[in-house]
């Protein structure tokens, strides 16, 4: 991917949104009022070879975020960790039972529902790309509170962030190569891509949501379809793992593409990012995600 400036999200009213990013459940409540997010993580696994790619996948209330567990003949390898604490417990103790070392924990970017997790593997090498690391350190506090407010005690009461950047273009872990990409200004300013080219497999998160929304509403439109156009023309790989939703194939990045051709349009001509989501809601009825996204843009009206 070429490297980009970073945009500026002069959005004015959709500013508060990168204090939130992806992945909330309801809005304003009241403490009492909470919904109960209990239900488990959806656990999809993928056998490539001796790897076998573990994909959870939080129900529709938390927007289906995703995480990953690479798992390689003798060691693990963690990316993202969750927005909910019990849903990053239920993650750390799959791990844990399959009775290898977690070798990295690494966040691919700096929304709450990838990061708000890591307290649970604070005893392990955590990683997030520099920019990732900076957007963290900046937002996290902002992140906390809005959630806390959504979604209570269901967040964690204190936020660790990853303790190392990562740096390196490349890792072998066991004989598995997993190549990292730092990808800018599509669904967040800077999303981390994964590549294990001898499984055909790519981790692209948050530049990929299947079956869900994406949040668009801080998007750069442009930006964000040359990566999937980029994406789409490596013939490299077959098994898609986005951060929102189960894996797909190559097929998914030409999905995301028509989509945001879409929600370009209707954000255009919407009087506000409420009525876009709305809009988009009705042309797309099938997928999950347009009322947390409402809910959102509700928690952030005057
Ligand atoms: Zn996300």
């Amino acid at each position: 991917m070429r490297p980009r400036p970073i945009i500026s999200l002069a959005l004015g009213l959709l500013l508060p949104l990168a204090l939130v990013g992806c992945g909330s459940a309801s809005s304003r409540d009241t403490p009492a009022a909470h919904t109960r997010l209990s239900a488990p993580l959806q656990h999809i696994v993928k056998t490539i070879g001796d790897v076998r790619l573990h994909t959870f996948v939080a129900p529709p209330e938390v927007f289906g975020v995703t995480a990953h567990i690479i798992e390689t003949s003798e060691s693990l390898v963690v990316i993202d960790t969750q927005l909910l604490e019990h849903h990053a417990k239920q993650l750390r103790a799959y791990a844990d039972g399959l009775h290898k070392p977690i070798v990295r924990v690494i966040v691919s970017h700096g929304h709450p529902d990838h990061y708000f997790g890591v307290a649970q593997f604070a005893d392990l090498p955590t990683f997030a790309l520099p920019k990732s690391l900076h957007d963290m350190g900046w937002r996290h506090k902002g992140h906390w509170r809005n959630h806390r407010r959504m979604e209570g005690d269901q967040i964690a009461e204190r936020i660790v962030l990853p303790r190392s950047e990562l740096v390196e273009p490349e890792l072998e872990v066991d004989g598995v190569v997993l190549r990292f990409d730092a990808v800018e200004a599509c669904e967040d300013n800077m999303q981390l891509v994964v590549r294990l080219p001898a499984q055909r497999a790519i981790i692209v998160q948050d530049i990929v949501y299947t079956g869900y929304h994406p949040f668009f509403l801080t998007a750069d439109f442009a930006h964000w379809r040359e990566v999937l156009e980029a994406l789409a023309a490596d013939p490299g790989y077959d098994y898609v793992m986005g951060g929102h939703g189960a894996p797909g194939g190559v097929e998914t990045f030409a999905w995301m593409r028509a989509y945001l051709d879409r929600a370009e349009t209707v954000l255009g001509s919407s009087k506000s990012p409420s009525d876009a989501v709305r809009g988009m809601m009705a042309a797309y009825p099938d997928l999950s995600g347009g009322d947390v996204m409402l809910s959102i843009l509700e928690g952030f009206s005057p």
